[in-house]
């Protein structure tokens, strides 16, 4: 299938949309203001040894002095690689104080953002990503990513790079998903581009007079190229001159195949709105999703799983029932495979398709579930139907979700999605008026509150509250406070 990429580039936030089949198919978001760390290289000193925690503090020119512990130093490589167990050379094992003495300087390597008061956790492992290849300058190791399953390709694949690499290299590769389906050619151009960069960010460091930052990750249009763009992409539309520029630049250098899929949009509308994307943006959002059949799919995410129920359109008839329901949980399949790329959800996923008694309908709706989660880049496993006929399945965590993104728990509900109805603040109200003529001796109180808890005193429970200041002997007033949430009340003391 065909892909298309939208870039929208605006000084606050990079916004990247994939679209296929006329829709929206994933969407990625990077603000400026949240851009880390994580990846880039730093020229760091070292500002003090700590050999009881066998770690130290490393300037790297942040507010904060960042972290690297003595394992981080050793290396111990990444899952899914077969270990020779050869990383770290002639450090590994020493105890930190033998390796790292104060004011030394250091290159070091980002592995985790600072939070709060903690400073960013560092590694002198160093790897630098290609498109299709990950090179780790100081460690002679082939490894292979664990998306690629299969075995025998596994080791083809280990062979074929073997071959490719230069026998000066005194460094080592992990192959990517994308390296696959590669041509030699391919390979051999990342194997060129890394140990270019490398060479680059080398002079860079040897130069440079810490603490200093000799290189920064990609930016998310940069990686756009790197790792989204496939044979199947047939145009990267980019809504600004100058990220058209550097873009082109960017594939002049490192895959020039692609320059004539780039693409500098200058139409009047907003590149976003000509393909409907901000609408779908909104609609990723949503609890519900509409089916086309009149189905609906509602997707609820918590804390420790993401929940996707589907229901069938209103009233369907007895006799094509079990049609309706196949038809309906087709569908669905379909439209949850894109939600959860769309969304970017990852963890552990529950759907409730609706109940289907024939196991051929079953077995036809999980196989096209199946089908449809296959154009997924994200790693995922998918288990049959459930004793309670539900479908569970696992999707990698990447990035954050869509919604963590860009929103946050809503300060009217506190993230329930639900708020308490006037009624209940109004009866909660009368309690605590209650509770504060016990406890202070006032002339008079005053409530205030939303304009829908206000209707109501002033209506349908102003009987209730002239009991309630008839019972308590003090006067009690209302007033509107219109900025406030349905939930929201204050009683004061006159
Ligand atoms: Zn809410």
């Amino acid at each position: 299938m065909t892909e298309e990429i939208l870039v929208n580039v605006t000084p606050q936030e990079t916004r990247v949309a994939v679209l296929a089949a006329g829709q929206v198919q994933e969407l990625l978001i990077e603000r400026a203001a949240s851009r880390g760390l994580v990846g880039n290289l730093y020229m760091g000193k070292v500002a003090r040894v700590l050999p009881g925690m066998q770690s130290a503090f490393v300037e790297i020119g942040l507010e904060r002095a960042a972290f690297l512990h003595v394992a981080d130093i050793w290396g111990h490589r990444k899952a899914g690689t077969n270990g020779s167990g050869e990383a770290g050379g002639d450090e590994a094992g020493k105890p930190i104080e033998k390796i790292l003495a104060e004011g030394q300087p250091v290159l070091v390597q980002v592995l985790k953002d600072p939070i709060g008061t903690k400073g960013a956790r560092l590694s002198t492992q160093l790897s630098l990503a290609g498109r299709l290849l990950v090179y780790l300058p100081q460690d002679p190791h082939i490894g292979i990513s664990q998306r690629i399953e299969d075995e025998a390709g596994r080791a083809a694949l280990r062979e074929r790079l073997k071959e490719l690499v230069p026998a000066d290299e005194k460094g080592g590769f992990i192959l990517r998903t994308l390296a696959e389906g590669a041509s030699e050619d391919e390979l051999r151009a990342d194997i060129e581009y890394l140990r270019k960069l490398w060479r680059d960010v080398s002079e860079r460091a040897l130069g440079a007079q810490p603490p200093r930052l000799v290189y920064q990750d990609l930016s998310l249009a940069e990686r756009v190229l790197r790792d989204m763009v496939t044979a199947d992409t047939s145009a990267v539309h980019i809504d600004s001159r100058e990220n058209h520029q550097k873009l082109d630049a960017f594939a002049a250098a490192y895959t020039p195949s692609l320059r004539a899929r780039l693409e500098h949009y200058t139409g009047e509308r907003p590149l976003f709105d000509l393909y409907n994307v901000e609408a779908e943006i909104e609609k990723a959002l949503a609890r519900r999703v509409d089916l086309k059949s009149g189905g609906t799919l509602v997707i609820d995410q918590t804390e420790a799983m993401t929940t996707i129920d589907v229901n069938t359109g209103g009233f369907v008839g007895h006799r094509n029932f079990d049609d309706t329901v196949f038809k309906t949980n087709l569908e669905a399949a379909q439209a949850i495979a894109r939600q959860l790329r769309l969304r970017n959800l990852g963890g552990i996923i529950v759907v409730d398709f609706i109940d289907m008694d024939s196991m051929d309908h079953r077995a036809a709706v999980l196989e096209e579930f199946r089908r449809a989660l296959a154009r997924d880049r994200t790693r995922m496993t998918v288990s049959g139907f459930t004793a309670l006929g539900l479908v569970e399945m696992t999707r990698k965590r990447t990035r954050e979700s869509l919604a963590h993104v860009l929103c946050e728990p809503c300060a009217a509900c506190g993230g329930r999605g639900e708020v308490k109805t006037a009624r209940t603040v109004c009866y909660e109200v009368l309690r605590e008026v209650l509770r504060e003529a016990r406890a202070f001796n006032a002339r008079e109180f005053r409530v205030l509150a939303s304009q829908p808890v206000c209707d109501l005193f002033q209506e349908e429970e102003s009987g209730a509250l002239a009991m309630l200041s008839d019972f308590i002997g003090k006067p009690i007033s209302i007033q509107v406070e219109t900025s406030y949430a349905q939930e929201q009340y204050d009683i004061v003391l006159m």
